[in-house]
């Protein structure tokens, strides 16, 4: 599943691939992708729209085109491809945007969850989608305070880190290792935290997806799930082993149904 970094790195390569481009054809091999309007109205209205930018809300990518913009979200298993739609069909394809310079944007999803929503507006940010999300972690405009603000006081700081009204972007696997290097049990209840612990937990996400960037390469992104390789995480995909700091064996339990992992003495 991808979560912020992924969609960040994804967006760094549309910008580089799409955008400035203007779109000469449509492939949909999956109408039922696009919400928003008719399919057969948004074919002829993307038809020679320029990609004016790109840019990317929590695990949203919004496609700005003058007069509309595409939402794009790929839920659990959607993502870009780098294949050339018109040399041979990508497995899974369900859209796919020609551009001229022989480049493209295509849209591969075996699940079939991904939505791309037509916003017949310039501005994505009155979209009920985008509305309901909170802030983007990576804003300069987010700090600990607001992120307290946003966190009422009853749940266990993970799930709350994980609802995106409260912060947009994270899943399970950035929540558990920010929570790792802020050192806090992901079971406290938010109202049993320090202020600071707030700012402290901010910095953990913020370098946990600086450093999750850091690792991806190459053309396509492998989701973790789908590489049963070693775990390049410090606390997710590990549990049972030790903990990377104090030896401890990384434990293991649910929180709000989600499995998470973390150390029974750094996060004590
Ligand atoms: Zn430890």
């Amino acid at each position: 599943m991808p979560e912020l970094p992924e969609v960040e790195w994804y967006t760094r390569r549309l910008v580089q691939l799409v955008q400035g481009r203007t779109i000469v054809h449509v492939h949909l091999p999956d109408p039922e992708i696009v919400s928003g309007g008719r399919v057969s109205d948004l074919v002829g209205a993307l038809r020679g729209k320029k990609i004016l930018n790109i840019r990317r809300h929590g695990k949203a990518v919004v496609l700005h085109l003058g007069e509309s913009c595409l939402l794009i979200h790929l839920r659990t298993s959607g993502k870009f491809v780098t294949e050339d739609p018109r040399l041979t069909e990508p497995k899974f394809l369900r859209i796919a945007l020609m551009t001229d310079g022989e480049s493209h944007l295509s849209l591969c999803d075996p699940r079939r969850l991904s939505r791309v929503h037509w916003i017949q507006s310039p501005d994505a940010a009155t979209h009920p989608f985008i509305a309901s999300l909170g802030p983007d972690p990576t804003s300069t405009e987010f700090s600990g305070h607001v992120l307290m603000s946003r966190c009422g006081r009853g749940r266990r700081i993970k799930e709350v880190l994980m609802d995106q009204k409260v912060l947009a972007g994270i899943g399970n696997i950035q929540a558990a290792e920010a929570l790792y290097l802020a050192r806090v049990d992901p079971r406290r209840r938010v109202g049993e935290l320090a202020s600071e612990d707030f700012q402290k937990i901010l910095d953990a996400i913020r370098r946990s997806i600086a450093e999750t960037l850091e690792l991806e390469h190459g053309s396509t992104i492998t989701y973790v799930q789908e590489d049963p390789g070693q775990s390049k995480f410090r606390v997710y995909g590990r549990a049972g082993k030790p903990c990377l700091e104090c030896g401890s064996l990384l434990q293991t339990y649910k929180i709000a149904g989600r499995s998470t992992v973390s150390c029974p003495r750094c996060q004590s």
